[in-house]
């Protein structure tokens, strides 16, 4: 296997991150609007005996769980386990659901603006920097438990670290109402113990190779060569070679819709030839480009910014019926505008290029980036 640098054991402890686990989601919405199913096995369920058997359970709530049951299930097989007088079995009412997951989102965001929902009853949240302006993350998660807890009557499982891999391993360690924390230098042996089935990420079908290769806990996986990962499960292989080592450099991501993607640039020294403005505008272009292509947007509106050695600003935009992406639309139209300002004699001291009227992505446009944000290995 070649293309991939053996990589050091360097741990990245410089960021914040805290995973939010909601504890049994649908169930204690279900609980907190019917106090009487609390002591009850709550299965949250389309009723299988009123739909031929059929239906999945979404959630159960732990008095259920302590019979077996859980989230996944056949709902039929989960309602076997459960004495007939502890059963409750109620169908979900996600609007419900959504709504307090906004709520609970609402929170997140005023904390940081950098939180990445990964399911209604999930997030990750950077706070390196926060609006708290709290730089102990224990109290930052503690401030997020409390406020859930006392505004939504909802509890939920924090786990804390400096990666979102580790956040998340943390979060799922103690359960309800847990708080984990994984420092740096305890990460590699918060791993070796757990089985590999609670790693996040590894699947059923790599469990069952990793079983094939005698493979079971944290442990074992740590005493991988890293050309043994990467031999076996290829790219995917360096990704979890790193994560048992706890190293996970991928970055929360942020949904708040950005209005405007630019990139501008002030000069030491003024830019006199127009040749060389466009070279400039090539390199922004790039830059723009690169940018959109990270945040899965495109947009109708290019706008050139300049400014001359006068300190006299200009912004020109134009905007087309189609979306604009790339590097080499992006610089035939700022070239353009710049053409059409008919401005050569200027001395340039600042050249910007900004897309906006941005849209999503669709699914079939997004290049596959296999190295990034990748959550999964399989
Ligand atoms: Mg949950």
């Amino acid at each position: 296997m070649i293309g991939f640098l053996k990589i050091p054991i360097i741990v990245e402890e410089n960021r914040k991150i805290i995973h939010v686990d909601m504890d049994a989601f649908f169930a204690s919405v279900e609980e907190r609007e019917h106090p009487q199913y609390k002591k009850k096995c709550l299965i949250v369920a389309p009723d299988p005996r009123k739909n031929n058997h059929h239906g999945v359970v979404t959630t159960a709530n732990y008095n259920a769980r302590k019979y077996g049951a859980h989230s996944a299930m056949p709902a039929q097989q989960a309602i076997e386990l459960i004495p007939k007088e502890k059963l409750v079995i109620v169908p979900p009412h996600f609007d419900l659901y959504k709504s307090t997951s906004e709520y609970i989102h609402n929170i997140f965001g005023e904390v940081t603006d950098t939180y990445q929902s990964v399911a209604l009853d999930e997030a990750y949240l950077d706070v390196t920097k926060n609006k708290l302006n709290e730089s102990n993350i224990i109290k930052v998660a503690n401030y997020i438990q409390q406020r859930i807890v006392k505004e939504t009557h909802l509890t939920c499982s924090v786990g804390i670290s400096y990666n979102k891999f580790l956040a998340k391993m943390a979060s799922d360690y103690r359960k309800p109402f847990g708080r984990t924390i994984i420092l740096g230098a305890y990460a590699e042996d918060f791993l070796k113990p757990i089985p590999i089935e609670k790693f996040n990420g590894i699947g059923k079908t790599t469990q069952k190779r990793l079983h094939n290769m005698d493979i079971y806990t944290g442990q074992d996986l740590q005493n991988l060569e890293q050309d043994t990962f990467i031999d076996t499960f290829g790219k995917m292989g360096y990704v979890m070679y790193k994560r048992v080592h706890g190293i996970d450099d991928s970055p929360v991501e942020s949904q708040r819709v950005r209005k405007s993607v630019g990139r501008e640039r002030t000069y030491n020294r003024n830019i006199v030839y127009s040749a060389d403005v466009l070279q400039e505008l090539k390199k922004l272009a790039k830059m723009v480009s690169t940018d959109l292509s990270k945040q899965r947007q495109h947009g109708k509106t290019v706008v050139l910014k300049l400014r001359d050695s006068d300190f006299e600003t200009v912004t020109k935009r134009m905007t087309f019926q189609d979306y604009v992406q790339n590097e080499d639309q992006i610089y035939q139209i700022a070239s353009d505008i710049y053409t059409k300002l008919n401005i050569k004699d200027k001395k340039i001291r600042l050249l910007g290029i900004t897309v906006t009227n941005l849209d999503p992505l669709s699914y079939e446009e997004v290049r596959l980036n296999l190295f990034s944000n990748e959550d999964k290995y399989e």
